[in-house]
């Protein structure tokens, strides 16, 4: 998950949820429930398939124990899109390619943060993606420690040569990774040689978060790191008590040339209307830490398999099925918006575009950008996975890899599942395979499969979202 989505979300929901079509569908969903009585069978068989063994578990560990993280620009992303394309070679589905798209190549090289003062002590931290690095012999300077952008605009006359610690606590995503992203540029109008803030997590086992961080053109670029939730707050009661807190950190960080890197996608082609498109997915890179399993491993392999238990149980929709692992969701969405860019001669007749980027935990249902009529016809959809307690139908914002599409009128769906621990693990060493379950990731590729085959091959279509003039 990259930034600021929650900001979004209100005003897509606003824009979007204005079209009533009064076409077919929505006359379709307003009487019985024909979507639900039509693909009974087939959404049992799909879900059944799906949660019958740890096919996708099984598969996303080859993935992330083999390759470990997937940072755009780095080698270990490109390996692991060779293998996933011969992997989709080798499960039959058709026109398995990569599409070309260059992506920002961020480095992090050495880093390290010490206490200096008062007393030597080791501090846990990580540099923040896009951020500048640090001279070879470091920075060494006292922590002016605030809670809130607010307080720091009160006290910004003391931040000269220092090094500001944003501890904001964390209360959304969408609200505290404010701070990742502008804490460098903040600080730095005010003089400041370097910024820390506290992780953006719900919990902590002192392991530090990354992602990405932005700079104004207006100021100096400054180094920005984030230390652990227990470390920055340490700090803080430091020198609230009044210690003189003094840090040297080190920052090996640098950004390179653009490098090449691609989407993923493979196809079940429509078997009455090859030339409609439904889209799922999820994006393949990661950050540089952990094996980046659950952000986003997870959604991309989870969409993956749904493609593939379509194909296996020999179903043949009417409409084109698209698997599409984005590439560089985290540190610029040129996946994403390249996807967008190489397919706008067909966006008119993408039907819609799913993404899973919330995690493979425990599916609660799914979240729509779309016509009244297209969240009437998702809940007809998800009232076939009662069996799972996957019922619920709520609008919400795109994920990150389908709002350009959104933005082209494709009603896009995500995965509503229970995230109580996603911003636990999130963009940390600790986004490891151990904190996923086999049966939670496979009911995800239950909600994927049915979603996916009902929609492109149901009579009619979702409607389309209508996009702000
Ligand atoms: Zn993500």
């Amino acid at each position: 998950m990259a930034l600021n989505r929650s900001i979004f979300i209100p005003l897509y929901v606003v824009a979007f949820a204005a079209v009533a079509s009064t076409s077919l569908h929505a006359q379709q969903s307003a009487t019985a429930t024909p979507i639900a009585d039509r693909y009974r069978t087939d959404a049992t068989r799909l879900l059944d398939a799906a949660i019958s063994d740890s096919a996708a578990y099984n598969r996303l560990a080859q993935l992330t124990d083999t390759f470990g993280p997937r940072l755009s620009g780095s080698g270990g992303l490109e390996a692991a899109i060779d293998w996933i394309l011969a992997e989709m070679k080798r499960d039959g589905l058709d026109n398995v390619r990569g599409e070309k798209v260059m992506v920002p190549h961020w480095v992090r090289g050495e880093e390290s943060a010490v206490m200096v003062s008062p007393r030597p002590y080791k501090l846990h931290m990580l540099g923040l993606g896009g951020s500048v690095g640090t001279p070879t012999a470091g920075i060494t300077a006292s922590v002016l420690a605030v809670s809130s952008f607010d307080e720091f605009a009160r006290r910004r006359a003391e931040a000269k040569g220092k090094i500001v610690l944003f501890d904001a606590p964390f209360v959304s995503y969408g609200e505290t990774v404010r701070y990742r992203s502008g804490a460098a540029s903040t600080a730095a109008k005010a003089g400041a040689v370097a910024a820390l803030i506290r992780s953006v997590a719900s919990n902590s086992m002192q392991n530090p978060h990354t992602g990405a961080m932005f700079y104004d053109t207006t100021t100096a670029r400054i180094p920005a790191a984030a230390l652990s939730v227990e470390d920055a707050m340490m700090l803080h009661r430091m020198s609230d008590r009044g210690d003189k807190v003094v840090v040297k950190l080190k920052m090996g960080a640098q950004t390179l040339p653009d490098a090449p890197s691609r989407n993923v996608v493979a196809e079940i082609i429509g078997s009455e209307m090859p030339y409609e498109v439904v889209v799922l997915g999820g994006h393949i890179d990661s950050w540089d830490v952990g094996q980046g399993a659950m952000d986003d491993g997870g959604g991309s392999v989870a969409a993956w398999e749904a493609v593939r238990l379509i194909k296996m149980l020999g179903l043949k929709p009417r409409r084109t099925i698209r698997v599409v692992l984005w590439t560089n969701e985290e540190n610029g969405s040129r996946g994403g918006e390249g996807y967008r860019d190489a397919h706008v001669g067909e966006l008119d007749k993408h039907v819609m575009a799913m993404e899973s980027d919330n995690g493979v935990f425990k599916p609660l249902g799914y979240r729509i950008t779309g016509p009244d009529s297209a969240i009437a016809i998702a809940r007809d959809i998800a009232s076939l996975l009662s069996s799972i307690g996957a019922t619920s139908v709520n609008p919400g914002g795109p994920d990150a890899d389908v709002e350009p599409l959104a933005k082209g009128g494709v009603p896009a769906v995500s995965l509503a599942v229970d995230s109580t621990r996603y911003f636990w693990y999130h963009h940390s060493e600790a986004d490891t395979m151990d904190k996923l379950s086999p049966r939670e990731m496979a009911e995800c590729v239950g909600l994927m499969a049915v979603m996916a085959y009902i929609v492109a091959d149901m009579p009619g279509t979702m409607g389309r979202v209508r996009t702000a003039p």
